[in-house]
């Protein structure tokens, strides 16, 4: 069983319910769950990596617009299959080619997907601290 960390963005968080049912459906356990609204500050530390690219002022501004929830879901090869569940990047682009994805459904434009999901262990082993400091890393 594997970890990943999960985030329900800020335009989706008011279908967080919904959400966490499929995720649950889809045969994640939520192990654990935190609603958090980031200042910029700690938003830009999350996307650090992409710091100097166009989109990071708006990438960040978007992610401390509003409350967001972080959630470590695990199952086989989570990390993998979250991914493909909430589908590609760009919801614009993911409706096109992917329309049953979480992104295609609960997205907002290029930028405003709706949903993170960690791109790999050691992304998800640091995701998971930066939220859950406490957590027990196996
Ligand atoms: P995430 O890391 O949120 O799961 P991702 O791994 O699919 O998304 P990244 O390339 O890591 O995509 O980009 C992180 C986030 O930055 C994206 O989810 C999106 O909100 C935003 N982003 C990425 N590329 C662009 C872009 N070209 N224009 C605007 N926003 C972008």
């Amino acid at each position: 069983v594997e970890r990943t960390l999960a985030i329900i963005k800020p335009d989706a968080v008011h279908k967080a319910e919904e959400i966490e049912d499929i995720i649950l459906r889809s045969g994640f356990a939520i192990l654990q769950k935190r609603r958090v609204h980031l200042t910029p500050e700690q938003a830009s530390d999350l996307y650090a990596e992409h710091y100097g690219k166009l989109f990071f002022p708006s990438l960040v501004a978007y992610m401390s617009s509003g409350p967001i929830i972080a959630l470590v879901i695990a199952r086989l090869q989570a990390i993998t299959y979250w991914r493909e569940l909430i589908g590609p990047t760009n919801t614009i682009k993911a409706r096109q080619t992917h329309p049953d994805c979480l992104r295609a459904i609960y997205g907002t434009d290029d930028q405003r997907n709706a949903l993170h999901g960690s791109d790999s262990f050691p992304s998800a082993q640091r995701e998971i601290r930066f939220f859950f400091p406490d957590s027990v890393v196996e």
